[in-house]
């Protein structure tokens, strides 16, 4: 998150008052329980609000303004916060009074953000960009967004009496950032007034004549208000696409007899030695070809490549490996990464490596960086050491169930 030099140093002393104190009439009511508390994709509304909070370094304190009769219900939503910068306080008979308690909970504070804890999906963006702003002398901050509809004025009988220019109308957002002393002081003015009827602290902030700064707020911070809301946030976490990534492993191995070349990842390597099979005997193709089938549970190389076949008797291995790949590309796999060990005393496998990688790329038809070809000797040690066979090991990434 984008942190300016200012903010870093200055090591402000910065509050949070989330107001969680309403009943929810317009969500259901009482019924259901007040929305702060529904849950949606699994987790309370106010838990995810009070998280993003948490996330903010920046702030030191968090006090949540509840209902009396809610506080079951607040601890249960935050019983997984373990941060002693939350606090429970009681709120009031209006949103203002609520506010203000939460404004008194606070031991001392230079900056406080208030911000309505149905607003659940509040970006690190706004957050930031709140604090910023009050850190480079505004006294007041609201996040906002530039209106867009056409709005329309209307009679009692619903009928349009004139159409609203929209020029310089926002509408307005949470959390509104506030020089403490400054909002606490315009909160108990409006009290002592008998004005309790502010539906938000920025208009506090007007009335008191603390001029209020607009900042970009953003589409994704939506208040859920009603029933419909709740429920398309909460659809909005069903809907969510878990990538479907697999991966598989192969093992191969294969004799050296005398030869002339070994064949490795399709490439030939002169040696004095070759690997004996009844395909070309590529052990590094051989364990990649096992290790994609394995991704979509489609048997292994013998299954598919039976080696009492003899149209298979001295075949090029590059032919299972694209077999396995057209069948993984078939059940709607793409191949995201192949990777090769091999296990070989001789020959040295380093001058090789990137034409067996560039190899690997061609057959699968994916980026070079998608292919990896590593090789160790087995310290002299066994049929290896002894050079009587080589070894390959692979793992092969493939990612189902997407369009690409
Ligand atoms: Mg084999």
């Amino acid at each position: 998150m984008p942190q300016s030099e200012n903010r870093t140093s200055l090591k402000s002393n910065i509050a949070v008052v989330i107001v969680a104190a309403g009943r929810g009439a317009r969500a259901g009511g009482l019924v259901d329980g007040p929305k702060q508390y529904r849950n949606i994709g699994g987790q309370p509304v106010i838990a995810r609000t009070v998280q993003a909070f948490l996330d903010n370094d920046d702030i030191n304190q968090i006090i949540i303004v509840t209902h009396p009769d809610d506080d079951d219900l607040i601890a249960n939503a935050t019983s997984t916060f373990n941060s002693d910068k939350i606090a429970i306080t009681h709120g009031g008979a209006t949103r203002q009074l609520s506010v203000l308690n939460g404004l008194n909970a606070i031991q001392s504070a230079d900056y406080v953000l208030i911000h309505d804890a149905v607003r659940p999906f509040v970006t690190h963006d706004v957050i930031n960009g709140a604090i910023t702003e009050l850190m480079s002398g505004s006294q007041a901050v609201l996040p906002a967004l530039a209106v867009s509809d056409t709005l329309k004025r209307v009679d009692a009988r619903s009928i349009i009496t004139d159409t609203v220019p929209r020029d310089h109308l926002y509408a307005a957002q949470t959390p509104q950032g506030f020089a403490y002393a400054a909002i606490h002081n315009a909160h108990m003015h409006a009290q002592h007034a008998g004005r309790t009827d502010f539906t938000d602290d920025c208009a506090i902030a007007e009335w008191a004549s603390i001029p209020v700064k607009i900042i970009a707020g953003s589409p994704k911070n939506i208040k859920l208000t009603t029933i419909e809301d709740i429920n398309m946030a909460n659809q909005s976490f069903q809907n969510a696409v878990f990538a479907d990534v697999r991966t598989g492993n192969g093992y191969d191995v294969h004799q050296l007899v005398d030869g002339d070349h070994v064949t490795l990842c399709g490439v030939d390597i002169p040696h004095h030695k070759r690997l004996s099979g009844h395909s070309d005997a590529d052990v590094a193709l051989h364990a990649l070809t096992d290790a994609l089938l394995a991704t979509c549970g489609a048997g292994d190389i013998g299954d598919h490549f039976p080696p009492t076949d003899p149209q298979w008797k001295g075949a090029a291995s590059f032919i299972f490996l694209e077999k396995a790949a057209e069948i993984v590309r078939e059940k709607g796999g793409i191949i995201t990464n192949a990777d090769v060990s091999l296990i070989a005393e001789q020959p040295k496998i380093g001058p090789h490596r990137d034409k067996m990688r560039a190899s690997l790329a061609n057959i699968l038809n994916i980026d070079l960086e998608r292919c990896s070809v590593k090789a160790t000797t087995n310290e002299k040690i066994g049929f290896i050491g002894r050079e009587e066979g080589i070894a390959a090991i692979a793992t092969a990434t493939v990612v189902y169930g997407v369009t690409s």
